[in-house]
């Protein structure tokens, strides 16, 4: 419907990155959407500590003013509320599309709403991109693989999902946010990239987000039980969260498509993790079993060979080293509350 306008788009943009030494790189205007959240705020963080210049659209469905608070008085910076599912006439060069619930608890919610997001908010930050030709980066999920038959899993795997249950609002949503991305990659010609993030931690996470590492840490720190669904014997691996940031920002700015997994390769079982926040928090913690929700996958672990040999990039925090810095943002966090 709209032509495209932005001189910076593309080609301008693939030929700012081989600029000659010592000629510097000019700043960007990058909107990113759920900028207020967990893994946007340390993404805005990243971006702006570059130079770049930042928009950050979000709804604060989950997402928090506090988590961007500190860069209210910097002029590169501008916090925007409004919901994805709305057009929005926006002039950037880079979009990196996070806005969407991310954690069962608050996907499962309001499913309604949690498509809509994926669906329509995508369609729109793609209408978006394509008529100011601007780069689109969406974040996709490991749900796309369901509850995996493949094991660890590989990009090429497409998946094992049930289409009609409690999680598919948001594994089918984010399945259909890659369909569209592709479409308007080959349709109309925009520049897109897609990473599949496996489960990340770190500060800044809801202390009532209902996943995994934040119940227990926030739960070891509260002196409660950590409370462990099922047996405790489903696996999955958990990335620090600067680690993500890392790769997000290497895609954008690499030449390829992808998609991509992003995520640390360490598998843990529900129990190990337990373990490890028992010794990093209170060696008195105990835990707890409750019944587990439903279609949770069995098992879950990144093959990253793809983004190691193409990106360069593989995450360099193991759990051990990234729990306590997580640790130390929920014990304030908690106090504060008090
Ligand atoms: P989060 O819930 O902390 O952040 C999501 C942000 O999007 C929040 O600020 C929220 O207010 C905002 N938002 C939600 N719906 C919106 C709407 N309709 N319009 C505008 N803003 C809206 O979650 P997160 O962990 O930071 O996840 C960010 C992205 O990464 C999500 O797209 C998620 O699916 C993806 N992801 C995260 C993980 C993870 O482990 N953290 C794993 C896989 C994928
Ligand atoms: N859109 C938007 N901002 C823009 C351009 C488009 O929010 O700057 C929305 C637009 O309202 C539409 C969607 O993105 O709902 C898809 O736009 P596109 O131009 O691809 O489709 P069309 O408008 O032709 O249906
Ligand atoms: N889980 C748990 N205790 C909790 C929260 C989650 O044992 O307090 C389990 C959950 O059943 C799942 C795993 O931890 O097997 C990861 O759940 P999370 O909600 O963190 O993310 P998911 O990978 O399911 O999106």
């Amino acid at each position: 419907a709209f032509a495209r306008k932005n001189p910076r788009s593309s080609g301008a943009s693939s030929s700012a990155r081989r600029l000659p030494v010592g000629v510097r790189k000019p700043s960007l205007r990058i909107v990113v959407t759920g900028g207020a959240g967990f893994v946007g705020s340390h993404l805005v963080d990243k971006l702006l500590a570059r130079g770049d210049s930042v928009i950050v659209v979000d709804n604060f469905f989950t997402g928090r003013k506090d988590n961007v608070a500190h860069h209210l008085g910097n002029p590169r910076f501008e916090l925007i509320r409004h919901d994805v599912v709305e057009p929005i006439l926006l002039e950037v060069d880079q979009i990196y599309h996070l806005a969407c619930p991310a954690s069962p608890v608050h996907y499962k919610f309001n499913p309604i709403k949690t498509i809509k997001t994926n669906v329509m908010g995508t369609l729109n930050m793609l209408g978006l991109a394509k008529r100011v030709g601007a780069r689109f980066l969406l974040t996709s999920t490991s749900e796309v693989y369901g509850d995996p038959l493949e094991h660890p899993q590989k990009e090429s795997y497409w998946g094992h999902v049930n289409p009609i249950g409690v999680r598919s609002c948001y594994d089918e949503g984010k399945r259909t946010a890659e369909t569209l991305t592709m479409d308007y990659h080959r349709g109309a010609g925009v520049e897109v990239r897609i990473a599949r993030i496996f489960n990340t931690y770190g500060p800044r996470m809801c202390l009532d987000d209902g996943r995994v590492v934040s119940n227990f840490v926030a739960q070891a720190l509260r002196k409660q039980p950590m409370t462990v669904y099922g047996d405790g014997k489903q696996t999955r691996s958990f990335q620090y969260v600067s680690d993500l940031v890392d790769g997000l920002v290497t895609l954008m700015e690499s030449d390829h498509i992808g998609p991509f997994n992003l995520g640390n390769p360490g598998e843990f079982t529900m129990l190990e993790l337990a373990q490890v926040v028992k010794e990093t928090i209170d060696p008195g913690a105990s835990v707890e079993f409750k019944p587990n929700t439903a279609d949770d996958p069995h098992m879950r672990k990144p093959d990253i060979s793809k983004a190691k040999s193409l990106l360069n990039w593989e995450p360099q925090v193991s759990l051990k080293q990234g729990l306590p810095r997580m640790v130390s943002d929920f014990q304030k966090r908690i106090m504060d509350e008090k």
